[in-house]
């Protein structure tokens, strides 16, 4: 399966420090991680791939790559969408998908996970104990824990149970130079030394490699009650959003324009009202009466913003059925092009602001930009579709996602809420943080990485 690269700085050396299989290294098996899912047109060609066994094997990968001055680029189920796991000409891709072990420890609620496991795999090896693990990022079925971690995912039950940081208490860390550290652990307190382990959570494979997590489980949730409602109007739903945030706190607030409501039923129909302007799912898993309670908040505020239908179920078949539809918005807009995928987060009240503007970029540019949003959070993908191969087509979806990078900068907010900056943001980077910041990331990441060698590229 595997042989020596032509040219490559003697890529076989590396081969015999591996466990069996590890490495591969002909173009026809390589071909398969040069993208991540954001398929970038200029994605480079590996040397070659280590599908690491252990810590041992990305250990003694990050040791041959500094020694040959060769980039690494970390990569788990490649399911970014924001080019952060994709290939560079020359690079060693350090795939942790072999690396799948999953531990779970009902006493002290926490499970010890390998990399390469997949999030679903952590909530279904949790359940049979009565526990969850809450992060859901949309692709929680096909990404894992080691790029969960390394760009900090959100998902759909964020607004009410935080995002991946929030559950991370123990990590270990292969460093730029080899050596492997473990920083935290199985408490739920520690406050011992700088806060490191924060450093590497969302540090987007910048830093290290995570060969191993820790992660805080949670008792299982009640079941929950569904909303759904739908509007003429974009606005109103967005105002039906602010207003309930001001009074509640959903186990899950999501919404789809008109544009992405039509993409999920060409995709896959599921029975939603194609005729609406927007569609709002809300859960409640509040205990007892309180979540009947939420649910009529809920509504009301939907019904005050002008809603033209409400709708609620205690049936979770029938609520589930509403999340599948605004999971498969993502696949079902990518199933309408090329799609460039914006991850934009504003403060809450300037939602309607935020969806005025990127309706005025639409149309000023001429592309197609469905909406559909973490809205509880703030958090928006719009995402801007264009035609493979239309040069012209790619060149205005371009200038109307740079647009869009401002509208969140002008609200107040940021130019990535969950995705990561990746390769695809970073050159608005510098507008939303300002040189001071700029420059002392740069110092943390030169301070850890003084060969430049982990994913060069990402974030500047
Ligand atoms: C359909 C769909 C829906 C999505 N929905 C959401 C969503 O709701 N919320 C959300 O946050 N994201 C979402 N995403 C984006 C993506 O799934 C997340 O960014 C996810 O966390 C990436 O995990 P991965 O295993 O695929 O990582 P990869 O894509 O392989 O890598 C992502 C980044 O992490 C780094 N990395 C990976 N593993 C390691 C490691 N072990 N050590 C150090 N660095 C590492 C990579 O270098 C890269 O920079 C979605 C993607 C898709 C395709």
């Amino acid at each position: 399966m595997s042989s020596p690269v032509t040219g490559g700085p003697g890529i076989e050396s590396l081969g015999t420090m591996l466990t069996a299989g590890a490495l591969l290294s002909d173009p026809a098996s390589t071909e398969a991680y040069r993208h991540d899912w954001t398929r970038l047109p200029d994605a480079g060609t590996p040397l070659a791939v280590v599908r690491a066994g252990s810590a041992a094997d990305v250990q003694a990968t990050i040791r041959w790559a500094a020694e040959h001055r060769v980039p690494v680029v970390p990569r788990g189920a490649g399911t970014s969408l924001a080019g952060g796991a994709t290939a560079v000409d020359g690079c060693l891709v350090l795939s942790t998908e072999r690396m799948t072990g999953i531990e779970i420890d009902p006493t002290t609620r926490t499970a010890v996970v390998e990399p390469g496991a997949f999030n679903a795999a952590v909530k279904d090896a949790a359940a049979p104990h009565g526990l969850w693990y809450p992060p859901d990022p949309g692709s929680f079925r096909i990404s894992s824990i080691g790029g969960n971690v390394a760009t900090d995912a959100g998902g759909i039950c964020c607004v009410k149970y935080g995002v991946t940081s929030d559950y991370v208490l123990g990590l270990d860390v292969v460093l730029a130079d080899g050596r492997l550290v473990t920083l935290g652990g199985r408490t739920v307190k520690d406050v011992a030394g700088l806060p490191l382990l924060k450093l590497f959570v969302g540090s987007e494979g910048t830093l290290g490699v995570i060969t191993r997590v820790v992660l805080r489980l949670l008792p299982s949730p009640s079941p929950a009650a569904t909303l759904v409602a739908y509007f003429d109007d974009l606005r109103d739903a967005a105002w039906a959003v602010v207003a309930m945030g001001a009074r509640v706190r959903p186990a899950m607030l999501e919404l789809m324009d008109a544009a992405s409501i039509g993409a999920v039923e060409d995709f896959q129909p599921m029975g939603l009202d194609r005729e609406a302007g927007a569609l709002l799912v809300a859960q409640s898993d509040a205990p007892g009466a309180a979540r009947t309670d939420e649910i009529t908040v809920m509504a009301g505020c939907c019904e005050e913003a002008g809603a033209r239908s409400v709708f609620a179920t205690d049936d979770p078949a029938e609520g589930d059925m509403f999340l599948e539809a605004r999971r498969a918005a993502g696949p079902a807009i990518d199933a309408r092009g090329s799609v460039l995928a914006e991850d934009i987060c504003v403060p809450v009240d300037r939602l309607p602001t935020a969806m005025e503007r990127i309706g005025a970029i639409a149309r000023e540019h001429q592309v197609e930009i469905p909406v559909f949003a973490h809205a509880g959070d703030g958090n928006l993908h719009p995402a801007i579709v264009h035609v493979p191969g239309d040069q012209e087509g790619r060149r205005r979806a371009e200038a109307a996602f740079a647009a869009i990078l401002q509208v969140a900068l002008d609200c107040g907010g940021t130019i990535t809420g969950e995705h990561g900056v990746g390769r695809t943001k970073r050159s608005a980077l510098p507008a939303q943080l300002g040189p001071d910041v700029m420059e002392l990331g740069q110092r943390v990441r030169n301070a850890l990485d003084p060969l430049g060698i982990l994913n060069p590229g990402v974030l500047w």
